[in-house]
């Protein structure tokens, strides 16, 4: 038998030798290898510059993925709380309120462009300091965050339209508190629609994932913004509680759980201070027998085992339809199994770290009350975690009730509970039999059998055929426990402005 191959055209070699030569074929580097800074402390940034903040109040944060120090932060005291909200006052007063839409917009665009110029710097200190993989940090967490500037940049001189013809005016200084899961996207949540519309912001970082807030007020430097328009506190919860009960503030938008946005309610009952909370879920993906299975399967991993299961939409809840679902759950164990947990700065892996030894303590425990109540425990990967760090199996619970712990409360981790139902009716019920409504998803060929699902589902957000799908133009937010107000699109807007007679 002969094998004979084409020769290859001498035109062509001679090309690949020249474009070789002339380094043109040299692979770029791999993204983990960007260098990034990481400062041995970090303070506060404050009226455009950093403070030190004070000796006796510091903690460190760690690598997940290691276990290892990366920094030590200051924890903001009374004093530093009250030099941030002052500054974010002056700023407000002296220029911000006073600039033109026109001119606000420039500068979010100024920030948007750095970020993405900065995107590959961004993503490796996010997972660094997040523990979440490294390739959603580069195609999820850094991009989406440039888009929100790019967005809100375009409403900063069209405030007049996002208000329906009313005069509007801003509210002044905004504390912004936000969580672990996704540092720099909820910080662009946040500050790009409060500075769009003439506020000026004091945004905590979450305590365990500070570090790409601070390399954020690099590109505020470079972006030219003036001082005190954003400042920068960091700290755990009682820096946060001293922000929001500060007296100078008019607005809070928080992100976090359920419990502190509670908190945090009773701590400004009684003022004049707005308030938006994106708080905890607990959301079903619905699965029709008539669904796409292989894709409802992407879905499902997607919106649980994605970002290690620590979003508040997370599709902590599989509710899928009798006649198909030990064919759907053997499905989704095989792609589970194909999943890799490991170093987060490898592009190759699925699931990363978990972002703290006290949230791994409680995802184990919450594993412990499953067995207890009777779950089927099962877990699965394509390898072996890393003996060093936090990691967790992805973990599918079958044999649970509608009224176990583990099907009721947020676990905020890779953990999956599967419910069956009969009927679409049977299915929205169980859907929305929990105090949370912040996220679900719907999987159907037919549109109608969606839609009709969609509308008796009682959350702020309902994906067809998709799940954890985001975008600037899309507003996102929940109802009852799950929090109130919405953040993204025009609606986002809104909780930062204040109607004023024309
Ligand atoms: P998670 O469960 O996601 O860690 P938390 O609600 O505990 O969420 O934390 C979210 C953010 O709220 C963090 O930045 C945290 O430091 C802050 N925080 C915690 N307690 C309080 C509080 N009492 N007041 C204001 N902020 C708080």
């Amino acid at each position: 038998m002969s094998t004979s191959k084409t020769p290859p055209e001498p035109g062509r070699e001679q090309a690949r030798h020249e474009l070789k030569l002339a380094g043109a074929l040299e692979l770029a580097p791999a993204l983990e290898s960007t260098p990034v800074e990481i400062r041995d402390h970090y303070g506060h940034y404050i009226a455009g510059a950093w403070v030190e903040g004070a000796e006796e109040a510091r903690f460190e944060t760690l690598n997940p993925a290691t276990g290892a120090r990366l920094a030590s932060v200051a924890a903001a005291t009374e004093a530093e709380v009250d030099a941030a909200v002052s500054a974010a006052r002056t700023a407000y007063e002296q220029v911000w309120s006073k600039l033109s839409g026109l001119e606000r917009g420039k500068y979010l665009f100024r920030i948007a462009r750095r970020l993405q110029e900065r995107a590959r710097e961004f993503a490796v200190l996010e997972t660094i300091d997040n523990g979440k993989p490294i390739r959603e940090t580069r195609d999820i967490d850094v991009p989406l965050a440039a888009a929100h500037f790019f967005y809100y940049a375009g409403w900063a001189d069209k405030l007049g339209h996002a208000a329906a013809g009313r005069s509007v005016a801003p509210l002044g200084v905004a504390a912004q508190i936000i969580p672990w899961n996704f540092p720099l996207l909820m910080l662009a949540w946040k500050i790009a629609p409060a500075l769009a519309t003439g506020n000026t912001v004091v945004l905590k970082p979450a305590e365990t994932t500070p570090l790409t807030a601070a390399l954020f007020c690099e590109v505020l430097d470079a972006a030219g913004l003036p001082p005190g328009v954003v400042n920068i506190i960091n700290g755990a919860g009682p820096t946060g509680a001293r922000l929001v009960a500060h007296p100078g503030v008019d607005k809070v938008a928080f992100t976090g759980s359920t419990a502190v946005g509670r908190t945090i309610m009773q701590a400004i009952a009684g003022t004049q201070k707005r308030a938006t909370m994106e708080l905890g879920g607990k959301g079903a993906n619905i699965v029709f027998a008539d669904a796409a299975l292989d894709q409802a399967v992407e879905g499902c991993v997607d919106g649980i085992f994605f970002n290690q299961g620590h979003v508040c939409c997370a599709g902590s809840r599989l509710l899928v339809e009798e006649s198909i679902a030990e064919d759907f759950v053997a499905r989704l164990q095989r792609r589970v199994q194909t999943l890799r947990v490991g170093d987060p700065l490898d592009k190759n892996t699925d699931i990363g770290a978990i972002n703290s030894k006290q949230q791994h303590e409680t995802i184990a425990g919450y594993l412990e009350i499953a067995t207890r109540e009777g779950a089927t425990v099962w877990q699965g990967a394509a390898c072996e975690p890393p003996a060093a760090g936090h990691y967790h199996l992805p973990t599918i619970l079958t044999g649970v009730q509608q009224t176990d712990t583990v099907v009721r409360e947020e676990i905020f981790g890779p953990v999956l509970s599967v419910l069956t139902f009969r009927t679409p009716d049977e299915a929205v019920r169980k859907a929305n039999d929990t105090e949370y409504g912040l996220a679900c998803g719907v999987w159907s060929e037919k549109s109608q059998k969606l839609f009709r699902t969609a509308h008796a589902l009682d959350c702020g957000v309902v994906w067809a055929n998709g799940y954890n799908l985001f975008d600037p133009t899309s507003p996102f937010g929940g109802v009852r426990h799950s929090g109130f107000g919405r953040e993204g699109g025009v609606a986002g807007l809104w909780p930062y402005l204040r109607e004023v007679s024309p």
